[in-house]
């Protein structure tokens, strides 16, 4: 995802001076609006269900049709492990419990930051939601190409063992 670039203030509708402001950030001349860019928040997680892992393959833009774990935007004001179990529900029709940190992912130039999440089902039998084409259940050791530049290292994070616990 880009980073969003506004020509206009969002303010008085004066046009921005693209790079009037500190470090470079567009500024508006007439009340000094400062454009920043905040990033998006997205979780994911990968979740264990019965010694299998469980994926979904996505029915929507970025990377339509590719494997990846559950996963999606975190509200504003929403905490983020019941973002990360919302997701999974949402989109594979179980609840999780959320275990352990993953890790953190971000990359230049693109808007979101990524938190990854280890978690095992609690209920329900797996199914594909509204955002999802189809749901799977692979062996840890043999799993789909999988779609977003991090879920390699993701999945080798999971894989390690490395425990983080995960805040509540
Ligand atoms: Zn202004």
């Amino acid at each position: 995802m880009d980073l969003p670039r506004f020509r206009y203030c969002p303010l008085c509708a004066t046009a921005l001076d693209p790079a009037g402001g500190p470090h470079g950030r567009p500024r508006c001349p007439a009340c000094h609006y400062v454009q920043y860019a905040d990033p998006k928040v997205a979780t994911g997680v990968v979740v264990e269900h019965r010694g299998q892992l469980l994926l979904v393959r996505r029915n929507h833009e970025p990377r339509y049709g590719a494997w990846s774990f559950p996963s999606g935007f975190v509200d504003a004001g929403e905490v983020i492990t019941e973002a990360a179990a919302r997701e999974v529900l949402e989109e594979t029709g179980v609840q999780v419990r959320i275990e352990r940190l993953l890790g953190v992912y971000s990359t230049a130039d693109d808007a979101v930051i990524f938190v990854a999440y280890a978690g095992s089902t609690t209920g329900g039998e797996p199914h594909a939601g509204a955002e999802a084409l189809e749901v799977g259940l692979f062996s840890p050791g043999d799993v789909p190409e999988l779609g977003f530049p991090h879920d390699a290292a993701i999945l080798e994070r999971w894989r390690s063992g490395d425990h983080t616990p995960a805040a509540p």
